[in-house]
């Protein structure tokens, strides 16, 4: 996926080195090639986390959860960052988009999490909009078992008919295998309103 390639070499410059520099005669060190070597160490944490889409952490609940452990000094709060698809990675202060895969350092976060990952990663197809599979804290999925299968449970009697309800299986989902289940008996419902004539 494209997505998921694009992410692979982000560098991203949390720091705005420039309104350092009149610092430096105040502090007596250099403020600058301080915070590059720290931009330099982040770059490299970077470089170790994992990459690409990370389908465990669509939950927004479970990426909340991730900062159970976390210390925050920031002016944000865990809720603003699972909303803004963020998860706490457990390196150093680093926290990652699920979608994009996006790693921001907190400790220099001064804005919002969600305008930080606008402006880092304005690609985002979660930010966008488009249906990454984000599980929403407040969403609630009710069915009714009555009205699950279009058509009657009937049409289905064959694996090759189920097998092609799996035509829209979101990407997402890749990991489970549409032959596997159809051939264990399972459709593809799918969940989005239709027009009925009546
Ligand atoms: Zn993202």
């Amino acid at each position: 996926m494209a997505l998921q390639e694009k992410a692979a070499d982000q560098r991203v410059s949390q720091h705005d080195v420039t309104s350092l520099a009149p610092v430096a005669a105040l502090l007596g060190f250099d403020p600058v090639q301080f915070v590059k070597k720290m931009e330099t160490e982040e770059q490299e944490d970077r470089a170790k986390m994992q990459k690409g889409f990370n389908s465990e952490m669509r939950s927004e609940a479970k990426r909340l959860k991730t900062f159970v452990t976390y210390d925050s000094f920031s002016s944000w709060t865990p809720q603003e960052m699972a909303a803004a698809g963020f998860y706490f990675t457990g390196i150093k202060s680093g926290v990652q988009c699920f979608c994009c895969s996006l790693v921001l350092f907190c400790n220099a976060l001064k804005r919002l999490p969600i305008e930080d990952h606008k402006e880092f990663s304005p690609h985002c197809e979660f930010l966008l909009g488009t249906d990454v599979g984000n599980i929403a804290k407040y969403d609630i999925r009710v069915k009714n078992p009555e009205s699950g299968v279009r058509g009657g449970k009937a049409k289905y009697q064959e694996e090759k008919a189920r097998l092609e309800t799996f035509q829209d299986w979101p990407f997402y989902a890749h990991g489970t295998s549409p032959r596997e289940l159809s051939a264990a008996g399972f459709v593809f419902t799918v969940e989005f309103i239709e027009a009925q004539r009546v």
